[in-house]
């Protein structure tokens, strides 16, 4: 199976992924985490990509891109993944489903957590991450807005677009992404 997380900063991605990933025994490909190692390692592309991190910008989606193609064509991601946080922008969506294409596959489902604006900013303010400040906050709410939240549109279209109520305990939610999976047969 292959299942993409979608949702605004802030929305529970990456706590939901953890368990998702355990439950489904899938790699979880996480573009925020592949981008931070980089930024660590000081690598090329983490030189690149960390003006964009720090201001709550996307980074450019050829340099995003590289990486995801990198890491799914990898023998471990054959049988399945959760992409965490990619694709992003409509340029991340068409290159994804026409890699997929080539290689006679697809996306089985898109789990699309939802969180009003208001209760993303007070959660953000209280992570107290370095690209978690007041600015950066606003900066990553309006792209997430501008260049992500279009894909449900384009997911609902393909009709693989599940709709979760982000608010609520962990494990509530998580119910709610594992009742969605069962009915395009993603989960046992
Ligand atoms: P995340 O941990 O998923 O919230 O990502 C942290 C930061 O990495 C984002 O604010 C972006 O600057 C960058 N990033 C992660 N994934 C992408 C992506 N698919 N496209 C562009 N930028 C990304």
């Amino acid at each position: 199976m292959r299942i993409v997380l979608l949702g605004p900063p802030g929305a529970g991605k990456g706590t939901q992924a953890e368990r998702l990933i355990e439950r489904l025994r899938v790699p979880h490909l996480s573009t925020g985490e592949m981008l931070r190692a980089a930024v660590q390692n000081l690598t090329e592309i983490g030189k690149q990509a960390e003006i964009y991190m720090s201001s709550g910008r996307l980074v450019p989606d050829e340099v995003v891109e590289r990486l995801v193609i990198e890491r799914i064509s990898e023998p471990d991601c054959r049988p399945g993944y959760l992409l965490d946080g990619f694709p992003r922008s409509a340029h991340q969506a068409r290159m994804l489903d026409s890699l997929l294409a080539e290689r006679g596959s697809a996306i089985d489902a898109v789990v699309n957590i939802e969180v009003p604006d208001e209760e993303l900013k007070q959660r953000l303010s209280y992570r107290g991450r370095a690209d978690d400040d007041a600015a950066v906050v606003c900066k990553r709410l309006e792209q997430y807005h501008e260049l992500t939240e279009p894909l449900t549109a384009y997911y609902q279209q393909r009709g693989v677009l599940r709709n979760v109520d982000g608010v609520g305990a962990p494990e509530e939610i998580f119910d709610r992404i594992m009742d969605e999976l069962r009915t395009v047969g993603a989960a046992g």
